[in-house]
């Protein structure tokens, strides 16, 4: 595999920028990764065998449709679907010692996915980076108390990650910057969403109706909740 692609300086990530710096993160991984593999990788063995066994999930799948070479994933479909028939589907079924071994087969295949694994993969790695940084540099500190907000999943993962990795005198402070982060927007969520039904309301319907910062408050918050923006 060509471990550089999922390289990303964390400090090119924490920037006062709009949006959650881990979304970020794992936004440029992902973009790499589905370039990678939609073009260079395209012909590859290595890259293949490991597509053929995890397969893809459904975001995934969509983001690939989407680009416009098809002609790679059909490619890698073709011997993905070889490989789902050769390893869950056939073989002596009265043989069987365990009667839903298929079944298991099919149901693991369903969770994994080859671009996840890899984000997955890198992300670890990065947020290891984003812990030894927070602890011994005080301009990242900084830097990370700049973010515009932490949405609600990846302040949970960087809080379970960070209590294992984060020395315990260090770790209360970045416990308290990330929740203030999640907890500052979700407040300002919360306003614009109400805001937002309000202006359903028919005294609210006239030409000059004050929307606020309220119009894409719906899309802002499953983005807040999910790490995705509806398109
Ligand atoms: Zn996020
Ligand atoms: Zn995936």
């Amino acid at each position: 595999m060509r471990e550089s692609i999922y390289t990303i300086p964390v400090n090119e990530v924490f920037v006062p920028e709009n949006g959650c710096p881990i979304c970020r993160m794992r936004d440029m991984l992902e973009e790499r990764c589905l370039e990678y593999i939609m073009g260079a990788a395209m012909m590859e063995p290595d890259v293949r065998i490991e597509t053929n066994r995890l397969g893809f999930c459904t975001d995934h799948y969509f983001a690939m449709l989407k680009r416009r070479n098809r002609l790679s994933i059909g490619l890698m479909l073709e011997s993905h679907l070889e490989e789902v028939e050769k390893n869950i589907l056939k073989g002596d079924f009265t043989a069987l010692f365990d009667k839903q071994s298929r079944a298991k087969k099919a149901k693991a295949l369903g969770e994994s996915c080859y671009v996840c694994s890899k984000i997955d993969w890198a992300m670890e790695r990065m947020l290891s980076t984003v812990f030894r940084l927070y602890t011994n540099e005080k301009a990242f500190r900084e830097a990370f108390r700049e973010c515009d907000y932490l949405c609600l999943p990846h302040y949970e993962l960087l809080v379970s990650r960070g209590a294992n990795e984060i020395p315990k005198k260090s770790f209360s402070d970045f416990h308290k910057d990330a929740l203030k982060l999640t907890t500052d927007h979700l407040a300002e969520l919360r306003g614009d969403v109400s805001h937002f039904c309000k202006m359903f309301d028919y005294r609210n319907s006239g030409e000059d109706a004050d929307w606020g910062n309220s119009k894409d408050a719906v899309e802002r918050a499953v983005e807040y909740l999910t790490t995705r923006r509806p398109k």
